[in-house]
């Protein structure tokens, strides 16, 4: 039966979950607080679309490489800024009881399955959507190793060992000639050939180009929708508020939340706790001349393992630039959470990692500098579906906390929630031992009475 569906959130997830309701036949109406589309996570992020490297953060040795992070400087991959919200701790207490084994392999299973469907999910969309080009390419991705020993360790723990190469140094120089300045650091890498890059904010745009020839889809744009209220188990209408200081009631069938970093706040009324934390990153885009050699800046994806930097050649018929992404700062408090502010002294460091790697690319004080907040879980997986608690409005859908992954994910993650609130089946790849539905059986599934 055909719903109409309100989308809170123009990011990735958003647009996804829109693309794929219309696909489904439904109608969407997708509310913004922003102008354009894919205006705060989802505008410059890393580009990858790492279908093969989905382990969480949390992780058995991480507390303890935390803290040599911690007094790394600003070149350091993690930085911690406590501040006095409890909902942090309580967040960093679940995260660091995550670090575990245990946890860690259930979570990346879970993220396995996901990213795997939504590889064939994201095929199928670029093959039968003519969705255009957003510098999609299809060249795999190269981690990079400079410890022998960590080389080893991470070759044994390959999630996909059949899709993911072991190689020496010689054979990464071979295969990405622009790692030579880096021969003598090198000790080899792991190769993934079926991964993929594209650009993020480019694919937004591409999605809403599509909806747009659907004649079910509007956009209100400069909007933020106010804290959920329910009435008699059942979300009845929003409040919005315009950026131009108007205000007005929207009535509503079916909500869904993919408002990244901001989904906590509006669904804490209901009754409805996320455990949801920004960890901030930042990014450097640098212009690339058409004929910029390859021994200067790298045509696959290279993730640098040890500084925990990753790069992506975005190409599209119109332009070439060099994605570079990295950093993870935990705790700090904004201005104004819809606009994150650059830290200028780990840009800095960004720069200088990233000219230190690819010195030929070109002069990276000139490259483009931009921050972003993930919308982090503590155990990793996002929060997909019907919430969990008891009481929670019918007609509420969440697709919230895709952390560093959520453009490697936003395919399935759009389908799956399209395929719920149509009442489909989930796809037999989804509902075995070890994948999301079975670790989350209720987090799909509409509740009983329905
Ligand atoms: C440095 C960095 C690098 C990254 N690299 C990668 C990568 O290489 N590959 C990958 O897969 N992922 C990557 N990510 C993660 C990815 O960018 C995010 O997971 C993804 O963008 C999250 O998308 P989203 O739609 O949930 O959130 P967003 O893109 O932030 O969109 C949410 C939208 O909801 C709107 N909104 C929120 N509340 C309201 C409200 N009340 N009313 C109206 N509108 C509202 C916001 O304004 C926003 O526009 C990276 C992230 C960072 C920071």
């Amino acid at each position: 039966m055909q719903r109409h569906v309100t989308v809170i959130g123009g990011g990735v997830i958003g647009l996804a979950s829109a693309h794929a309701l219309v696909r489904a036949g439904h109608c969407v109406t997708l509310i913004d607080a922003h102008a354009e589309v894919a205006s705060e996570t989802s505008h410059a992020n890393g580009g990858q679309l790492s279908y093969r490297y989905v382990a969480p953060l949390a992780d058995s040795g991480v507390p303890r490489q935390a803290i040599k992070w911690l007094l790394a400087g600003n070149e350091a991959p993690l930085k911690l800024r406590p501040n006095l919200d409890p909902a942090q701790w309580r967040w960093m207490a679940r995260f660091v009881a995550a670090c575990n084994h245990h946890t860690h392999q259930a979570s990346a299973a879970q993220m396995l399955s996901l990213a795997l469907h939504s590889q064939a999910i994201m095929s199928e969309w670029r093959t039968r959507d003519a969705l255009g080009d957003f510098a999609w390419q299809q060249r795999g991705k190269l981690v990079i190793h400079r410890d022998p020993k960590v080389l080893d360790k991470a070759a044994a723990a390959r999630v996909a060992p059949q899709d993911q190469q072991v190689l020496d140094a010689r054979q990464c120089i071979a295969l990405e000639p622009s790692l030579t300045h880096q021969q003598a650091h090198l000790s080899g890498g792991i190769f993934s050939a079926s991964d993929e890059t594209a650009d993020c904010h480019a694919f937004c745009q591409a999605l809403e180009r599509k909806l747009q020839t659907s004649g079910r889809y509007t956009r209100i744009a400069n909007t933020r929708v106010a804290p959920l209220s329910a009435r008699n188990g059942r979300i009845a209408q929003l409040e919005l508020r315009h950026l131009d200081g108007r205000r007005e009631r929207h009535a509503v069938e079916e909500v869904v939340i993919a408002a990244g970093n901001h989904a906590a706040e509006l669904v804490r009324p209901l009754g409805i706790r996320l455990s949801l934390q920004p960890l901030k990153g930042y990014s450097l885009t640098l212009a690339l001349a058409a004929d910029t050699p390859e021994t200067a800046a790298p045509h696959i994806s290279v993730t640098d393992s040890a500084r925990k930097v990753v790069y992506a050649d975005l190409a599209s018929s119109a332009s070439r630039q060099l994605r570079v992404a990295a950093m993870v700062d935990i705790g700090q408090r904004e201005r104004d959470s819809f606009h994150p502010e650059l830290d200028e002294q780990r840009i800095a460091a960004l720069r200088k990692l990233a000219s230190d790697t690819f010195p030929a690319a070109g002069d990276f004080a000139q490259a483009t500098p931009w921050a972003g907040l993930r919308p982090s879980t503590p155990k990793g997986p996002p929060i997909l579906g019907r919430p969990r608690q008891a009481n929670s409005p019918d007609n509420l859908w969440l697709n919230v906390g895709h952390g560093s992954l959520g453009f490697t994910l936003a395919c399935a993650s759009g389908d799956l929630i399209a395929r719920a609130i149509s009442r489909e089946a989930l796809p037999s790849s989804l509902s075995g031992p070890g994948t999301l539905t079975n670790t989350l059986p209720d987090a799909l599934a509409a509740r009983p009475g329905r």
